[in-house]
């Protein structure tokens, strides 16, 4: 199922999964990864202070990478 998430590293606050559409274009502007044009994108936000982590690259292509990366702390990696 869906992964768990950590508190909000800002407030502690409870966080929820989160999902940007984007309007198809001929021209898309935005890209994952891999390539592939970003549609729908999701993300983690907080309830409590708002603060998300979309990012530079507007989001992530699937809810367990936005966990992922939510749920990575800096300083988490060696
Ligand atoms: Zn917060």
């Amino acid at each position: 199922m869906s992964e768990e998430l950590k508190p909000c590293p800002m407030c502690g606050g409870k966080a929820a999964f989160g999902k940007t559409i984007y309007a198809p274009r001929k021209e898309p502007n935005a890209w994952f990864p891999d390539g592939t044009p970003i549609t729908t994108a999701h993300s983690v936000n907080c309830l409590l202070c708002g603060v998300n982590n979309r990012g530079l690259a507007g989001g992530y292509q699937t809810q367990e990478k936005a966990a992922i990366a939510w749920n990575t702390r800096a300083g988490d990696k060696a």
